[in-house]
């Protein structure tokens, strides 16, 4: 490549880099930014990549960016009370309706941060909204979300003893151009789900939950980091880590079937049943046995 190409290429990318979220950006990629080889973090959009021209060739070393706590999370020795955690989930939830790190942040009518009880035991996530969810800015408030609460109820607890969310806070719709279409509703893509994933991670570390229950394969395979499939994964725990802050203390996890996969295959729910069991006995919860 002509060194004139390289130093535009070169410049280029430090326009580039200065545009990026501070997060996203290792430290240690700044003495190379003179050069044509930069690292990024996994998490910047590959649409924003700088324009290339014909013939111009450009190696992208991807590497894991330095974990780092971008919102206060409670500690071993600091646990967080109810009003910091209250705080903390207020300003991640303002964070979340302004973000706009990923397309679904252009398409959507409301960023649905999720809702519940903020010292509970128990924590629902599933993948992203849905046509429902866009609109009230709530997770799990359609016909899966009827079905949610009913699952919920038959652990003898309610909605409000429990916090709901996604992993992707905006609806990820499969005709964008469209978005008054019913079934138009799609899982979060891999790019959608890397540039979220921070969002449920701090909630998750803020609430520090004694359990994680995944809905369906996008939130388990993520959160287990395991891409087994969910039949493969559901019916046991796990110990769960998170990629960009430390857990408070150990945090469980379980996967079983998303409300909307038992509504189309309702044979499938006494296997749900039995991974709601393993909760409630590991909780001592009485629940309402079938
Ligand atoms: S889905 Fe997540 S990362 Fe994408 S715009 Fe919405 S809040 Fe931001």
């Amino acid at each position: 490549m002509a060194s004139d190409s390289l130093r535009r290429l070169a410049a280029d990318f430090k326009q580039f880099l200065a545009a990026q979220d501070e997060e996203d950006i290792i430290p240690a990629v700044a003495p190379k930014r003179a050069a044509a080889v930069v690292s990024v973090s996994k998490t910047v959009n590959s649409h924003a990549l700088p324009p290339m021209k014909e013939g111009e060739t450009l190696t992208v070393e991807f590497v894991k960016a330095t974990p780092k706590e971008t919102v206060p999370v409670a500690t071993t020795e600091n646990a967080m009370n109810t009003a910091q955690k209250t705080k903390a989930l207020e300003e991640l939830a303002e964070t979340i309706r302004n973000c706009s790190r990923c397309p679904l942040g252009s398409t959507r009518i409301n960023a649905v941060p999720g809702e519940g009880n903020i010292d509970t035991d128990v924590m629902f996530v599933g993948e992203g909204p849905g046509f429902d969810e866009d609109r009230q800015g709530r997770p799990f408030v359609g016909r899966a979300g009827k079905l949610l609460d009913r699952m919920i109820a038959a652990m003898g607890l309610t909605r409000e003893k429990v916090f709901i969310a996604n992993i992707a806070k905006c609806h990820p719709m499969t005709d964008p151009l469209h978005p008054e279409k019913h079934g138009n509703d799609r899982a979060p893509n891999a790019q959608e789900i890397a540039c979220c994933r921070k969002y449920i991670e701090q909630q998750i570390a803020i609430i520090c939950p004694k359990y994680v229950i995944a809905l369906g394969g996008v939130a388990a395979k993520s959160l287990i980091s395991d891409a087994k499939s969910l039949s493969a994964l559901r019916g046991r725990f796990y110990n769960l880590h998170l990629d960009s802050v430390e857990l408070p203390r150990p945090v469980q996890i379980i996967a079983t079937f998303h409300p909307a996969a038992l509504l189309r295959n309702p044979g499938w729910k006494k296997d749900a049943w039995n991974d709601l069991q393993l909760v409630m006995d590991a909780l001592g919860l009485k629940g309402a046995r079938k």
